[in-house]
């Protein structure tokens, strides 16, 4: 039988087979955006050897590097020829121009807000962080705080507003980056606010926001372990437990860019409250906030009421390292349900490798062998071996590093691809 031609009239449809993929869509860039990107990513390059790297020849590189150079985002650099030892003539290469545009990043959190500021090549120019206590904000005292980071991040570079291009900006929560949308955020009182544009308006540059796990996520994939792996997952386990994930070298987001929520994928059925208002989230098992309410019941430590979480699981972790068996049993009660989300992961994606990103993931009892044992019991029984899962317990510094990359990146493709303009009011 024939298929049959769709009544509505859209007999384009019927026309060929298989993906229709967009002429500039990521796997066909246009390529002075791919000898921008090569140039980025390798530091200093021959011309000759970028030809070879994309596979084009060197005069159509030509044309592009001199577009990209008369565009001042690259420059030639001189460079000694492999085995030269200074002497005779040194060979040019290319490298992006660190000059051409500076950037921020910043990382608003419950504990701190730190902010950086880097160059074009991605170079720390200056850094800083102002301690907060942990209160939810309305959005007025958000752009306060975002304001007086970026003035003071400014004065200890010396630079003034007007000399950057583009601030990215990390909130945790539910957040859409394309529209700039917070949907849900801990740190933030109102649902659905529209922050990229309200950022945009009170700082008076290109804001980018961002959910904060892509951000650590974007910070491995720029400067850290995830350069040169092209399928990965970062697991962030702080205030609450957030998941990015790089895709054929790219950050995934899904369909409204609210994907990969780990945090809140239920692993109990009517179980402990989560922040976000459900029941049984994973995080309301591993967060830092889940552990302390776990202490607080089983430890009898109503005294300790209106301490700070972080003195709370100080003190926990203290008790677990001198045997006390009920703290011991919360670590290892988070470390289970932890297994179970990890487990999921490795069904779901069978990433090359899982980092565990966040400072509580010096709370080794969280992370221990009867974890890794626990992840090996539930992931899929094939007889190959599990991903190998690292932990890189840095701090919020590195996270305001992806912040940077990713506004590094919005002015890039601002610059590169004709259309898409970065908006400043
Ligand atoms: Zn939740």
């Amino acid at each position: 039988m024939m298929p049959q031609v769709p009544k509505d009239g859209s007999a384009e449809v019927t026309k060929g087979c298989g993906p229709l993929i967009p002429p500039l869509s990521e796997i066909t860039r246009p390529l002075r955006q791919q000898v921008f990107d090569r140039v980025r990513a390798a530091g200093q390059i021959p011309r000759v050897q970028l030809a070879k790297e994309l596979g084009v020849s060197p005069a159509s590189v030509t044309t592009a590097t001199q577009e990209l150079m008369e565009a001042g985002l690259i420059e030639e650099v001189s460079v000694l020829r492999e085995g030269d030892q200074g002497r005779g003539r040194p060979a040019v290469a290319l490298g992006v121009r660190p000059d051409a545009h500076r950037v921020v990043g910043m990382k608003l959190s419950d504990r701190e807000h730190t902010a950086v500021i880097v160059d074009f090549a991605g170079r720390l120019i200056a850094d800083d962080t102002i301690p907060r206590r942990p209160d939810v904000m309305d959005l007025n005292s958000l752009l306060d705080a975002t304001e007086t980071l970026l003035d003071r991040v400014c004065a200890k570079a010396g630079l003034s507003r007007s000399d950057l291009s583009a601030v990215g900006l990390g909130v945790p929560g539910f957040v859409d980056s394309s529209s700039g949308r917070v949907f849900w955020s801990p740190v933030l009182t109102a649902r659905d606010v529209a922050l990229s544009s309200a950022a945009t308006q009170r700082l008076g540059l290109p804001v980018i926001v961002d959910n904060d796990a892509n951000l650590v996520t974007l910070a491995e994939l720029w400067f850290g372990a995830g350069r040169r792996l092209s399928d990965f997952a970062v697991v962030t386990i702080e205030h609450g437990v957030g998941m990015g994930y790089v895709i054929n070298h790219r950050i995934y987001r899904g369909f409204t860019g609210l994907g990969m929520e780990l945090g809140h994928t239920k692993v109990q059925l009517d179980g402990a409250l989560c922040r976000c208002g459900q029941r049984g989230c994973l995080e309301a098992y591993v967060a830092d906030y889940a552990l302390a309410r776990e202490a607080t019941t089983a430890l009898n430590w109503t005294n300790k009421e209106g301490q700070s979480i972080s003195i709370l699981l100080e003190s926990l972790y203290d008790h677990a390292k001198a045997g006390n068996t009920a703290a011991r049993s919360i670590f290892r009660r988070a470390g289970r349900y932890l297994a179970v989300g990890l487990s999921n992961v490795i069904n779901i994606f069978d990433p090359e490798l899982i980092i565990l990103s966040g400072e509580r993931m010096r709370y080794d009892y969280l992370y221990a062998n009867e974890t890794l044992a626990e992840i090996k019991n539930l992931a899929i029984a094939t007889g190959k071996p599990l991903p190998p899962i690292e932990i890189h317990a840095w701090g919020d510094l590195l996270w305001a590093h992806g912040a940077a990359a990713l506004a590094l990146s919005a002015v890039s493709e601002d610059r590169l691809l004709p259309g898409r303009e970065l908006a400043a009011q």
